[in-house]
């Protein structure tokens, strides 16, 4: 059940589904579904799904970057803080 010398990932995980796994139970498992980020960058990824959209990625995020901005769209930290507040007030 280990990859053998020489076999790709994907060959190996072919012959996985073929000869291990039951028939017509397990999604199909696409080695190249496009991951596409708010950024503008794009990832080949492995997945169930046929395309992926995300917001945030290991291109833009803050902790790849050492940018330490919080993006901060929509007003979410404010709305984050104010049911933060709200929780600690209603706790006592
Ligand atoms: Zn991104």
């Amino acid at each position: 059940m280990i990859p053998l010398q020489g076999q790709s990932l994907r060959e190996f995980l072919q012959g996985q589904s073929l000869n291990f796994m039951k028939k017509d139970t397990h999604p199909k498992y696409d080695l190249n579904t496009k991951a596409t980020c708010a950024c503008g960058a794009v990832f080949m990824v492995g997945s169930t799904m046929p395309e992926i959209k995300m917001e945030i990625c290991s291109n833009c995020h803050p902790f790849y970057t050492g940018n330490e901005k919080i993006m901060d769209t929509a007003g979410r930290v404010e709305r984050f803080n104010k049911r933060k507040a709200a929780s600690v007030k209603a706790k006592k």
